[in-house]
């Protein structure tokens, strides 16, 4: 399906939403200067149009499968990877030492997201090889790392993330797949995995396999839960894929969507692995990859949002019905309604997506706790933030389409029911939005209270020019402020987590209005300052609704009994 890369808005937010001229500043992304920025983007938008869009309808029509044991990739999707590995695309922000790129996860979450927009399917196979290389530079040992990163990153090998089992979903400590030692310091491996994004391809060498597995002493729960590295084929003495591993795909699933990423059982049987990080501490050593894998995700959403906005804009382009000005559907205040609540929304996700890169970087790059917390609050929010715009967006793009959405020759559907997953894996969005008023709440609400001080400043600053659009952006803030104070003081969890989802929402949709009027002060008058003001006035209210069912407590939700519900 066409698809045009939207680099001007990259650079636009790079500049005026999230401060990347702090990156640049600092000494390990001293690289990463606008002209490296503007070839890196430029050159992967070419590929997202010219090789992965093409993409999209076939790995739809001509799902992955697994054919006597082998499993087979969509057609062309081969090809697809290797231009992917060979643009470097893979190690894009991976160590140098190991031949990565070294380059900011602000620039690589939004090549991550035209990727998505261009080829969802596809892009997960990436994406997955940078969350496992990312904990395997964290957790490592110097042997593996030397072994494994530097042919992850050229994309010669790739990734996979393994926790699911039948009956450890959201509880991963439920797991029951076992490891033994050895004796020489490998492990055994034994159990099976579900649902396992790429567990299995036909165009890297080998696939690695990052499996969560306990030792014999480890205790229940995810605390005796420990990470192995479990690759389909054994290095040889040269590092090169030896003799095959004790592991094979037992089926792939038949999905809604994503038809192109192949979801695979995997049935481990003493394979042999290596131990990642501490004994007992997988879990933590996962987290790394989780994390990267959260900020990708919600990448997915956006991603999604801006190929569905594409695709229903051309059509609305084209379509006659009905008397307007110029004769198309565009004209109808309706379709104006859907397509600016499409583009305003992706432009909150993306900006908040890049933010949360930003704060990565500057953690990594600083080692500044303040940036650390500011990482950890904006994970959960723009995770669920993304996906969801992901989601509302399709579906308004199958609206958009009048009946030919309903059709799946048009393509409308195909972003929806590809995008759909994203609010599932990576931790369920529930779970996600429990972790903001939670974990992420620990400090007393401290971190999220800094950022909302920041957004009144800048509210309060922007009054000056544009005291229309700051005006209710510092008001929203306030309120936010003040049902965070409510989520802290409540010592029911419950409480908190009965809202936590709309608290979520509302808290997103004052970042969004934050890098709104930063969009609008840049460009006055301008497009970007149209929008803003669709943003500000249609979309930002809701907070208010939300804010009321963030504060509504557990005793509704808890209020019918179990037997009631099915009465
Ligand atoms: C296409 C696809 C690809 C995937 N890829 C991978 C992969 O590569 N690797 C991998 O390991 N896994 C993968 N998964 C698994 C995915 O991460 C899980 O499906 C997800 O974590 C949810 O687990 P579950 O399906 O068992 O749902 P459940 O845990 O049974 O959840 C069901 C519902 O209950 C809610 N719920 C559960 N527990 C709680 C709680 N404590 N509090 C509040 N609500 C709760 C959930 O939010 C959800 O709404 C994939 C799944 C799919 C569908």
């Amino acid at each position: 399906m066409p698809y045009r890369a939207p680099i001007s808005d990259y650079e636009f937010l790079f500049r005026h939403a999230v401060n990347f001229d702090k990156i640049a500043a600092t000494e390990k992304f001293s690289e990463a200067s606008d002209d490296v920025v503007s070839a890196i983007l430029t050159e992967a938008g070419k590929l997202c149009e010219e090789v992965m869009a093409p993409l999209q309808r076939p790995g739809d029509l001509e799902p992955a499968r697994l054919e006597n044991g082998v499993l087979r990739t969509s057609t062309g999707y081969a090809d697809g990877w290797k231009a992917i590995a060979e643009g470097g695309w893979v190690g894009m922000s991976g160590d140098p030492e190991y031949g990565g790129m070294g380059l900011p996860m602000t620039l690589t979450t939004a090549v991550n997201e035209m990727m998505s927009a261009a080829c969802l399917s596809l892009q997960l196979a990436p994406l997955m090889t940078q969350g496992q290389i990312e904990a395997l530079e964290h957790h490592a040992s110097d042997e593996l790392k030397a072994l494994y990163l530097p042919k992850m990153m050229a994309g010669e090998w790739s990734g996979t993330m393994n926790l699911t089992e039948p009956q450890a979903g959201s509880d991963v400590g439920a797991l029951t797949s076992k490891a033994e030692a050895n004796g020489d310091g490998t492990f055994s491996v034994t159990g099976q995995k579900i649902f396992i994004s790429w567990g299995d391809n036909d165009f890297a060498e080998n696939v690695c396999h990052l499996v969560l597995a306990r030792l014999p002493d480890g205790v229940p729960g995810t605390k005796g839960i420990s990470l192995f590295l479990v690759p389909k084929l054994l290095p040889d003495e040269n590092g090169n894929p030896g003799v095959a591993n004790d592991l094979k795909v037992v089926s792939v699933e038949h999905k809604m969507g994503l038809h192109g990423s192949p979801t695979c059982v995997m049935q481990f049987d003493g394979a042999k692995g290596w131990l990642v990080g501490k004994e007992h501490g997988g879990m933590a050593a996962m987290f790394t990859m989780m994390n990267n894998a959260r900020l990708g995700v919600g990448g997915q959403g956006v991603g999604a949002a801006e190929g569905a906005y594409q695709h229903a804009l051309a059509y609305a382009l084209e379509r006659k019905q009905g008397k307007t000005p110029s004769g198309t559907i565009v004209d109808h205040a309706d379709v104006r309604r859907m397509l600016m609540s499409m583009r305003a929304d992706t432009l909150a996700a993306r900006a908040i997506m890049l933010a949360n890169a930003a704060a990565i970087d500057m953690a990594n790059a600083t080692g500044d706790a303040d940036w650390m917390s500011r990482a950890a609050l904006l994970t959960p929010i723009g995770k669920v933030f993304g996906t969801e715009t992901g989601m509302r967006v399709s579906e308004t793009g199958v609206q958009v389409h009048g009946g030919m959405g309903f059709i799946e020759e048009s393509g409308a559907a195909q972003y929806y029911r590809d995008v759909r997953v994203t609010a599932i894996y990576e931790g369920t969005n529930g779970i996600q939005a429990m972790d903001l008023v939670a974990r992420k709440m620990m400090d007393g609400g401290e971190a999220a209270s800094r950022l909302l001080d920041e957004i009144e400043d800048h509210a309060e600053q922007a009054r000056a020019t544009m005291p229309e659009l700051a005006g209710p952006v510092w008001e929203a803030t306030e309120s936010l402020r003040e049902t965070t104070e409510w989520m802290v003081a409540q010592s029911d969890m419950n409480n908190r987590f009965a809202g936590a989802l709309p608290y979520l929402h509302a808290f997103a949709r004052v970042l969004g209005a934050h890098y709104h009027l930063k969009s609008a002060l840049a460009e006055p008058g301008g497009p970007r300052f149209k929008l803003a003001r669709y943003y500000i006035n249609a979309l930002l209210p809701e907070y208010a609704g939300l804010l009321v069912q963030a504060q509504n407590g557990a005793d509704d939700v808890f209020g019918l009994s179990a037997e009631e519900f099915v009465s």
